[in-house]
């Protein structure tokens, strides 16, 4: 079936696509309709977000299971303590409470963004408020690609994973769009409900092979990647053979040649790989010819692209 989505993330000759990783992670605090709206503002036409849901069902745009100390205030002003609820332990108007505006600088985490801008009374929004904004007519040409977050506690349940799915795909044909949409995940079971439950959006099969490092303070999503004992050679086959349309590889995983590239253009998967921050990486993956670059700074990523008479939009 010819998807919509695929020619919005598809790489063309003097396009490489540029995907707002969390909004701009590096610049404004992740997962936040503030981040959101200042990412659409510079032109980045397409946005990774990740959500999960909260106890009463809402889903939300969050990316840890927990609250995470390093980047939640509570209704005081302070950072959380060790030991904070998880998002689907909370109810969505008790999660309202907490504050996402800042990071802590002191934290592991708050030193990997020193540039993100403090902002306070900042709350974790839900998908529904992402899409309203989207449904705007100046927002037409805006796709996503949608991560769902499978909880690495729940993983044999298959209940829980489908009402996770559930409520996210109805979000979207609530809103209206799934032409727009683009469902992505590390967890390949919960990719292949996403298949079942809605075919009319692309599967997007996210990888990182186990020799390189999780991202320091943060959830890593290792557990629920069925990748262990694959090379980068391997993964464009596994993924179409799992139906997908998108490979998501974790750039450090292609660097070293572009052979994996030309299986997956082979295979018809468009290839967009994650989180690709530092301008010497950036330049690397435009040499490689990916399809779509993931990133934190898409600042960064213009400029580089312009740089080398490229862009990121076809017109
Ligand atoms: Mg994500």
């Amino acid at each position: 079936m010819g998807y919509p989505q695929i020619p919005a993330f598809a790489g063309a000759p003097g396009v490489i696509r540029l995907i707002g990783h969390r909004g701009a992670r590096g610049v404004l605090p992740e997962n936040t309709m503030e981040g959101f709206e200042f990412t659409l503002k510079t032109g980045v036409e397409l946005l990774e977000l990740d959500v999960t849901t909260t106890a009463d069902g809402v889903a939300v745009i969050t990316h840890n299971h927990r609250l995470t100390p390093s980047m939640v205030r509570d209704a005081e002003g302070q950072w959380l303590q060790a030991t904070p609820p998880k998002v689907s332990a909370l109810s969505f108007a008790e999660l309202q409470q907490y504050d996402v505006g800042g990071l802590d600088s002191s934290s592991a985490y708050g030193r990997r963004f020193p540039d993100q801008a403090f902002l306070s009374n900042i709350r974790i929004p839900r998908l529904a408020d992402l899409l309203a904004l989207l449904q705007q007519p100046a927002h037409q040409g805006v796709h996503l690609l949608l991560e769902i977050k499978s909880d690495p506690d729940l993983l044999s349940d298959t209940a829980a994973r489908r009402a996770l799915v559930g409520a996210v795909v109805s979000e979207v044909r609530k809103a209206n769009l799934q032409p727009r949409t683009v469902l992505h995940s590390f967890d390949w079971d919960l990719l292949a409900d996403c298949q079942r439950l809605a075919p009319e959006m692309p599967a997007s099969f996210l990888t990182q092979l186990p020799e390189n490092a999780a991202d320091v303070g943060e959830d890593s999503s290792k557990a629920v990647n069925p990748v262990a004992g694959c090379t980068a050679l391997d993964l464009p086959a596994r993924v179409a053979a799992a139906g997908g349309q998108f490979w998501c590889p974790y750039y450090l995983d292609i660097t070293a040649d572009s052979l994996s590239l030309s299986l997956a253009r082979d295979l018809g998967l468009t290839t967009v790989v994650w989180t690709v921050n530092e301008p010497e990486d950036i330049e690397r993956m435009i040499d490689l010819g990916v399809d779509a670059i993931c990133s934190d700074y898409p600042g960064r990523v213009q400029r580089l692209l312009l740089k080398r008479g490229l862009h990121w939009r076809a017109n």
